[in-house]
């Protein structure tokens, strides 16, 4: 494809320069193998240069800005992104391999932060306290100050919308190192945001390596708060690099979350979610709803229904917009086959699996999305993250059956219930461990306003919605002794 910006610099203080190095990591489009083109490789250098650089700018204009001022730039963000709505999309599919309507859905997920942000930014407020006779005392939110963002290919539009808009929102200056698998939107979001206005400095992107940028980033004493998006092995990392600096850290890990699904609910009205929350995004959606908790009396028509479904899937190059597109790279699929064979190997029966259409490059990362029935919630497909399109059916009898199954891995990311009983629905709020919990719908990844994030090894601190900008920023509090 081609670009129309210069995909190896890195943005610093508001220039666009070589990183330090000059060396590059070259992109590999998913879809077919091929080099798609070249990235900077981003080292310590230039995250002191970047620090420097978003301190700099947070000790002059913008951190003086007020928040209605802030607010309309992120509104013009917002409204700037719009314009380039196509380009990003094209970037997406090609960079992470997305089929096009889901690089669309996540272009238009990126406007939405900007524009939801930008609305909020002036109406986050403090508390008076009663106190003494004598004094007021009130509360005031402040930002942290630079706040670093590392974040994964996954999602790279949409993480880069929620970390930065919020961040921003609240008047941090911003760090953000993206994934060396798939940078090319966190790079064009940054052209974009200065030319709707955002001052030099204020956001800086360096992409990376992990273990050299990332590092860098998480380990650096110039950062006062850092959010991270990823495994839960580079979040302990992350969490560590922060603990010796003492900074704030907001982890967004990984899932294995449940669609519980009772007697009495409306299979049709559910079947798209229980299907499409397992294969979104070829499998790769950290709330990705793959395990999936089906009660005795409906067990077999929902596996009928769903292996339906399956046979209509259509696996295939990113462009051609199918169900589902490859995975991000070689290495991923090797992962997911390893499960699947796994699956196979230990004699778990595959009740359906989607078709990868004909002439598909041969280099494309595909797999078949693949169902596995009667699987035992200690199994590994059932406790793992796979990170690919494999969905599990685990049989149950009872309520409380579900609910120990439901909360029986290591993580509480997104969960699914879908039942008609209002009581039970009731319930099943309150005992499913989970940072966001569905009702007879599931939104994997969606909407911009709905406070966001894990419990468990899924991690702590919440991204998106209002609650975010609490994460964002700090609480003073004032006494004010005035007699
Ligand atoms: P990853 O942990 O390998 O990488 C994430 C980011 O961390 C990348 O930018 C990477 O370069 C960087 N990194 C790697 N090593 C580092 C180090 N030593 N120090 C600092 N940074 C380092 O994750 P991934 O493979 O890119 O993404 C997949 C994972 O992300 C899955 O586990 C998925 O569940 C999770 N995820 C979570 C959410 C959420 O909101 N909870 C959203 C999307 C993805």
């Amino acid at each position: 494809m081609n670009f129309s910006f210069d995909t190896t610099k890195i943005l610093i203080g508001g220039e666009w320069r070589d990183c330090d190095s000059g060396e590059t990591i070259d992109v590999i489009n998913p879809s077919n193998g091929e080099f798609l083109c070249k990235v900077a490789r981003g080292s310590q250098k230039d995250i002191d240069d970047a620090v420097k650089a978003a301190q700099d700018a947070y000790d002059g204009d913008w951190g003086r800005m007020t928040a209605v001022e802030r607010g309309r730039i992120l509104t013009n963000i917002g409204n700037k992104l719009k314009e380039y709505e196509d380009e990003l999309t094209e970037l997406e599919s090609h960079d992470v391999g997305k089929p096009v309507k889901q690089a669309r859905a996540d272009a238009i997920a990126l406007c939405r932060y900007f524009e939801f942000y930008g609305g909020s930014a002036d109406k986050v407020m403090g508390h008076t306290i009663p106190y003494q006779d004598g004094y007021t005392v009130f509360t005031l939110r402040e930002p942290h100050g630079v706040t670093g963002h590392i974040i994964p290919w996954n999602y790279p539009m949409q993480i880069t919308g929620r970390c930065v808009g919020g961040a921003l929102a609240m008047g941090n200056t911003c760090v953000l190192k993206p994934s060396e698998e798939a940078c090319l939107t966190a790079l064009k979001f940054a052209r974009i945001a200065e030319e709707a206005g955002l001052p030099k400095g204020v956001l800086n992107v360096v992409p990376g390596y992990g273990a050299e940028a990332g590092a860098a980033l998480s380990g650096h004493p110039g950062i006062h708060h850092i959010s991270f998006t990823g495994s839960v092995g580079v979040g302990k990392l992350v969490q560590k690099a922060a603990g010796d600096n003492i900074v704030p850290v907001t982890l967004e890990l990984g899932g294995k979350s449940p669609q519980i699904v009772f007697d009495d609910a409306d299979l049709d009205a559910a079947l798209p979610f229980l299907v499409g929350a397992g294969i979104q995004n070829a499998g790769q959606t950290c709330s990705a709803g793959t395990r999936i908790i089906a009660q005795r009396g409906i067990y077999e028509k929902l596996i009928g229904m769903m292996t339906e479904k399956y046979n209509t899937l259509q696996v295939g190059p990113a462009t051609d917009d199918l169900d589902v597109g490859p995975l991000i790279s070689a290495k991923q699929k090797n992962t997911v086959d390893g499960y699947i064979q796994a699956g196979i190997d230990a004699g778990l029966e595959i009740a359906a699996q989607g078709n990868i259409v004909d002439n598909c490059p041969e280099k494309g990362c595909y797999v078949r999305p693949t169902l596995f029935r009667d699987v035992s919630n200690d199994h590994k497909l059932a406790q793992e993250e796979i990170f690919g399109p494999v969905q599990v059916i685990i049989p149950f009898d009872t309520e409380e059956e579900a609910i120990k199954i439901a909360n029986g891995t290591e993580y509480g990311l997104v969960s699914g219930v879908w039942t008609r009983d209002g009581g039970r629905q009731m319930r099943m709020a309150k005992a499913v461990k989970a940072g966001q919990l569905f009702i007879n719908n599931y939104g994997a990844g969606g909407g911009v306003e709905l406070p966001f994030g894990g419990i468990g090894k899924s991690g702590f601190g919440r991204e998106k919605g209002f609650e975010a900008l609490y994460g964002f920023s700090v609480l003073k509090t004032v006494a004010v002794n005035h007699g």
